[in-house]
C-alpha cells in the first residue's frame, strides 16, 4: 500500500517553479510584473549570459518594508489580494503570491528594497529556498532583485536552457509587452555589459513601437479607438502592406496585461481577410479595458490565456472596429511592397462542408453592415463588370437576363484580348504598328497599359502602377458578394439542361457542396455516375462554357482541404469565380476598357487589394521619384 504524505514546502515550490517559471525570461516577466505594480516610473534590467548566471531587476517602485521581506519570499504570500472574492477584482499583474518563491527555490536570489519612508533598507538572501537572515543594508529606494545560477538545484530544468542567444530573444521579447504596455515607464535592458534598449517614457506609445520595431511600423500605423460601456479598445495595426509569417507581432493587452487569445486572433484576421496574402499574419499593439469582474485571470499559472465572461462581444467589438477603420482608411500600398511569400494550399481530401444557413446570414450581415458602405450599381456592367455601351463593352455583351438555349455554339473565347484581336487586328494593323505601350486617354489623366499587364496613371501626387486583373478581380469580387448575400445572384439560364461528364472527385465534390453552389448561380444535379446536369451558371462567367465553369469550381472546391466553414467556402468561390471572369495579367485593354476599369475602382470598398490580398494598386509619390533620383 503506497504512504501519502505532505509535501515539503520547497518540494512544493519547486512543483510551482515548473509550472511558472520556465526559463530565464520567465524570472524577468514575473520580476518586472512585481516592479509595476510597485508602481515603478524606472525600471532596469541587466541580463548576464541570455539571464543563466545573472539576472537583476531593480526599480523605483515603493519597496518592500524589512519585516515584510521574508513573507514576500513565502509562498501564496502577497499584497495583492486578501480573499477568493477579490480574484474578481483584480487590477495588479501579480495575485497569486508565488513568483518569489518560485524563483527563490530554484536560484541563488538577493532581494534589497527600501521604502520611501525607511531610512536604511533591508537584504535578504535566499539559496535555493533556504532563507538566510536579514541584514541592514544602504540602499536606494525601491527594490533590488538578482538572481544568480538560476536552476542550479535542478540539473533536467538546467538542461533544457537554450543558447544565450535564444535565452535572450525571448527576455528580449518579454521586456518588449512590458514596455508596450506601459509606456509611461523608463525601462532599460543591457546584456553581459551591452545596453539593448533604453526606452524613456513617451506620451505617444508609437514612439515605443518606433523604437522595438522601427520607424517605418510606427509610420504606417491605423490607430483604433473604440468604446461603448463596458468594453474600451484602443491602440494600433498595422498597415496591410506590413505584416509577417507567423502570429508573434500581435500584442494584445488585456488590463495592461500582454494575453494570448485565439478567438482576439481570428478578429484579427478576420478583419484583415482578403487585405494579406494566404499565409501572412496582421500586426496589432492593441489594449483592451473592460470591468476586472469582467473576465477571469486565474485560469492560466502564468496569466498568458483569460476567460472572457462575454467573448463574443469582444470579438465583434474587435472585428467591428477594424472593418470600420479600414473603410474610412486609404490602404494603399506605398511605392515599393516588401517581398511577401505566399504558402500553398494544402491537399488533402475534399471537405465535407455542411452549409450553415444561419452562420452565413451572420457573416453577410456583418460584411454588409460596414458604416461607409457603397452601393454598387451593377446595372451598367456586362457580365465582365465591364460597360454595356461603347465598343469595348459591347464586343462582350451578354445580357444575362434572358435565358439562352443549350451551348450549341462553340463557347465563346475567354480570352478578351483574343477577341478584340480578331475583331480590331485589320484596322489596327494598317494604321499602327503593334507596340507593347499604348497611351489612352482616361478623362483628365493619362493612362497608359504597359505590357498587357499593368496600367499606369497620373495622379496629382505622383503616379499609380495598377495590375489591371488585381483591380478588375477585386471589382468583380466585391460585386458578387453584394449579390450572393443579396440573395440577387444573376444566372445563366439553360433551358435545356447540359450534361457535364467530369472526373469522378470532382462530380462528388460539386454535389456535396451544391447548396453552397446555388448561392453563386450554379444550378446542377446528379445524372448517374460522373455525370451531372447543369441547368444554370454564374451569369458573371457567361463567357466560358459550363464544362470549364463546373470544372474550374471543383477544382476549388478539392483545393478547399480541412477547409470546413462554409462561410470561407463561399468567399473562395466568389474568388474563384471573379479572378475567372475578370481581364487577365497579359490581355490587351481598349482605351475604352481601360477608362470603364479606372472609372469603376471606386466601388469597391478596397480597391487597393485584390480579393487574395495582393496589392492591385502601387503608388509612386513625385517626392519619393524625385529622392530616388537625387533631386532632393
Ligand atoms: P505576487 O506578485 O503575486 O503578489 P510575488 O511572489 O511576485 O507575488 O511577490 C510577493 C509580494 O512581494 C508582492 O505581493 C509584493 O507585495 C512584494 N513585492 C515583490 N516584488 C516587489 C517589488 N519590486 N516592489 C515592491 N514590492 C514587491
Ligand atoms: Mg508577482
Amino acid at each position: 500500500m503506497p504512504t501519502i504524505r505532505q509535501l515539503s514546502p520547497s518540494v512544493v515550490n519547486k512543483i510551482a517553479a515548473g509550472e511558472v517559471i520556465e526559463r530565464p525570461a520567465s524570472v524577468v516577466k514575473e520580476l518586472l510584473e512585481n516592479s509595476l505594480d510597485a508602481e515603478a516610473t524606472r525600471v532596469d534590467v541587466v541580463v548576464e549570459k541570455g539571464g543563466a548566471d545573472l539576472i537583476r531587476i531593480t526599480d523605483n517602485g515603493c519597496g518592500i518594508r524589512a519585516d515584510q521581506m521574508q513573507l514576500a519570499v513565502a509562498s501564496h504570500a502577497t499584497s495583492k489580494i486578501a480573499d477568493a472574492k477579490d480574484l474578481f477584482h483584480v487590477e495588479t499583474l501579480g495575485f497569486r503570491g508565488e513568483a518569489l518563491a518560485s524563483i527563490a527555490s530554484v536560484s541563488r536570489l538577493m532581494l534589497r528594497s527600501r521604502p520611501a519612508d525607511c531610512e536604511a533598507g533591508a537584504e535578504l538572501e535566499v539559496v535555493g529556498g533556504r532563507v538566510e537572515p536579514i541584514r541592514p543594508v544602504g540602499c536606494s529606494l525601491g527594490t533590488a532583485v538578482e538572481i544568480r545560477q538560476l536552476f542550479f538545484n535542478t540539473p533536467v530544468r538546467h538542461k533544457f536552457l537554450r543558447t544565450t542567444s535564444t535565452e535572450m530573444g525571448h527576455i528580449t521579447e518579454a521586456v518588449t509587452r512590458l514596455a508596450l504596455a506601459h509606456p509611461e515607464v523608463h525601462f532599460s535592458l543591457t546584456h553581459s555589459g551591452r545596453q539593448v534598449h533604453d526606452l524613456p517614457p513617451v506620451e505617444d506609445p508609437r514612439e515605443r513601437v518606433a523604437v522595438l520595431f522601427g520607424q517605418e511600423m510606427a509610420d504606417g500605423l491605423i490607430e483604433i479607438d473604440n468604446r461603448d460601456d463596458v468594453i474600451r479598445l484602443q491602440g494600433y495595426v498595422a498597415n496591410p502592406s506590413q505584416s509577417r509569417g507567423n502570429n508573434r507581432w500581435q500584442y494584445l493587452f488585456l488590463n495592461g496585461r500582454h494575453i494570448r487569445d485565439r478567438s482576439l486572433q481570428h478578429a484579427l484576421s478576420e478583419a484583415y481577410r482578403g487585405l494579406l496574402l494566404t499565409g501572412r499574419h496582421p500586426i496589432c499593439f492593441l489594449h483592451l479595458e473592460i470591468p476586472p469582474s469582467t473576465v477571469d485571470v486565474n485560469v492560466h499559472p502564468t496569466k498568458l490565456e483569460v476567460r472572457f465572461q462575454d467573448s463574443g462581444a469582444i470579438y465583434s467589438q474587435l472585428l467591428g472596429a477594424l472593418r470600420a477603420k479600414f473603410l474610412t482608411t486609404d490602404l494603399v500600398a506605398q511605392g515599393t511592397v516588401p517581398e511577401q511569400s505566399t504558402t500553398t494550399d494544402s491537399e488533402s481530401e475534399t471537405a465535407h462542408v455542411k452549409l450553415d444557413a444561419s452562420e452565413l446570414f451572420d457573416w453577410a450581415k456583418r460584411q454588409l453592415g460596414g458604416p461607409h458602405r457603397q452601393e454598387f450599381s451593377s446595372g451598367d456592367l456586362d457580365s465582365r463588370g465591364l460597360p454595356r455601351s461603347g465598343s469595348a463593352g459591347s464586343l462582350h455583351l451578354h445580357d444575362v437576363s434572358l435565358p439562352t438555349v443549350g451551348h450549341d455554339a462553340p463557347p465563346v473565347p475567354s480570352s478578351l484580348s483574343a477577341i478584340e484581336d480578331k475583331i480590331e487586328f485589320g484596322e489596327r494593323s494598317r494604321l499602327e504598328p503593334p507596340v507593347e505601350c499604348v497611351p489612352v486617354p482616361h478623362g483628365p489623366q493619362p493612362a497608359l497599359q504597359i505590357h498587357n499587364r499593368y496600367l499606369v496613371v497620373e495622379t496629382e501626387e505622383g503616379l499609380e502602377v495598377i495590375d489591371q486583373h488585381a483591380l478588375h478581380e477585386r471589382i468583380l469580387y466585391e460585386t458578387l458578394r453584394d449579390k450572393v448575400l443579396g440573395g440577387a445572384i444573376e444566372s445563366q439560364r439553360l433551358l435545356v439542361p447540359e450534361p457535364v461528364d467530369l472526373a469522378s472527385s470532382e462530380t462528388a465534390a460539386i454535389i456535396e457542396n451544391r447548396e453552397i453552389l446555388r448561392l453563386l448561380g450554379l444550378e446542377v444535379e446528379s445524372f448517374g455516375g460522373d455525370t451531372i446536369l447543369v441547368s444554370a451558371y454564374p451569369a458573371m462567367l457567361s463567357n466560358f462554357s459550363p464544362l470549364d465553369v463546373v470544372q474550374s469550381l471543383a477544382e476549388q472546391l478539392q483545393n478547399e482541404g480541412n477547409q470546413t466553414e462554409s462561410r470561407d467556402l463561399l468567399d473562395d468561390l466568389m474568388h474563384r469565380i471573379a479572378c475567372k471572369a475578370a481581364v487577365k495579367y497579359g490581355d490587351r485593354l481598349t482605351s475604352e476598357e481601360v477608362n470603364a476599369l479606372l472609372q469603376q475602382r471606386h466601388l469597391a470598398q478596397d480597391h487597393h487589394h485584390c480579393p487574395h490580398g495582393r496589392p492591385t494598386t502601387l503608388v509612386f509619390t513625385c517626392q519619393q521619384l524625385d529622392r530616388q533620383f537625387k533631386r532632393i
